[in-house]
């Protein structure tokens, strides 16, 4: 069944990721900018949990602004499977008709848009960096970055319904969590006939040493190009050891092989938002703006005092890295005294 836009559709949607029960942070972020939206076009503000046992999660949902959550608990729901998952999404969707659909940008949440978008026949924008509502038209804007990131693209589904975005995990904050505020449960049972003919999960193996959850990391001491050389980038850890940081990257150092590709920031990299981000020999490109720029604190190191990064630092530092990154993680282990609290 298709839909096109009429009032029929009412009501913002969140699908409220986990794995494992483990929810994902971005469906939290998510529920922040579904209460700004929904509450723009005076509608309720729902989130889709779906899985096998994780009505525990319906408490966090409400606790984070949801006005209302639809389950569906299913054994078929267990390791995600995207037919499974859009079977029951597109079935809910149909069932309640939301006008506006958000997911995580997520792996999984990129592999479960696109099928669901397909299904409904609705236009999906990926990656978001802005959601907004036009007041006159209640239509969702969906910003983004087109052409390489060098424009913000303004994307509208004027006639399909539900309007379909994904966030990428950072790019909206964290909305306040209020303890104890309830909602409405709607658990929804839906026919699974014939999904498991398809994909079986035989085991899932943790690939070792590639998971870097920068998304999640509060300190970053990223390096660019400015480097120099692989060898380094042992100043750049030492900072991050002191600090009890993570290390990031631009495309330009990943490209050179000094960092694996987990560990790139920007527009084809990871988007994060930590506490305090260093761009040491980072030029400042728009493409790696982008995934950095909405840190709380940016500390720019650059021999160049015209590179645009300084046009996005809170400290900008004019000078060489190799004597500016000693001298700030001796005084940081003085601070300190020796190592992170
Ligand atoms: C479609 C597309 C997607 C992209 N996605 C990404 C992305 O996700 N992430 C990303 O980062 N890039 C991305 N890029 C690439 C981006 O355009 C830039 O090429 C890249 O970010 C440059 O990396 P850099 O700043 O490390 O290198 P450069 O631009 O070469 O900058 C190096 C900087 O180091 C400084 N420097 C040199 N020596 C020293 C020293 N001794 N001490 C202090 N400073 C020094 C220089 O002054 C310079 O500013 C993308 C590009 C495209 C087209």
């Amino acid at each position: 069944m298709t839909a096109s836009a009429n009032g029929e559709y009412r009501g913002v949607w969140v699908f409220i990721e986990q794995v494992n029960g483990e929810p994902a942070p971005v469906s939290w972020e998510l529920l922040g900018v579904g209460r700004q939206l929904a509450d723009a076009l005076d509608v309720e503000l729902a989130g889709v949990l779906l899985g096998r046992e994780v009505a525990g999660l319906v408490n966090e949902a409400w606790a984070f602004g949801a006005d209302r959550v639809y389950l569906v608990e299913d054994p078929v729901l267990g390791p995600y499977r995207t037919t499974p998952y859009a079977r029951a999404l597109v079935e809910l969707v149909n069932r309640y008709k939301p006008e506006i659909l958000l997911l995580g940008a997520t792996s999984l949440g990129r592999d479960l848009s696109g099928a669901v978008a397909t299904a409904l026949e609705t236009g999906l924008t990926a990656d978001c960096t802005g959601l907004h509502i036009d007041p006159e038209t209640r239509l969702l804007e969906q910003t983004r970055p087109a052409f390489g990131g060098n424009v913000m693209a303004t994307i509208l589904c004027r006639h399909r319904r539900p309007q379909m975005a994904t966030v990428r995990p950072r790019v909206m904050p964290l909305p306040s969590r209020q303890e104890g505020r309830q909602g409405e449960l709607v658990r929804v049972t839906v026919p699974f006939v014939g999904v498991e003919a398809g994909v079986q999960v035989v085991e899932i193996i943790a690939e070792p040493g590639k998971a870097v959850y920068l998304d999640r990391a509060e300190i970053i001491v990223a390096g660019g190009r400015g480097l120099g050389s692989r060898e380094n980038l042992r100043l750049l850890e030492e900072l991050a050891g002191v600090l009890g940081g993570t290390l990031g990257a631009s495309r330009a150092a990943v490209e050179s092989g000094w960092l694996p590709p987990g560990y790139q920031v920007g527009q084809t990299g990871t988007t994060v938002r930590p506490k305090v981000y260093f761009a040491i020999g980072i030029s400042g490109a728009i493409q790696h703006l982008v995934g950095m720029q909405t840190a709380d604190v940016i500390v720019a190191i650059n021999k160049d005092p015209e590179a645009p990064i300084f046009k996005v630092a809170t400290y900008g530092i004019v000078g060489d890295f190799l004597e500016v990154v000693p001298a700030l993680t001796e005084e940081f282990r003085r601070q300190l005294g020796g190592g992170p609290a």
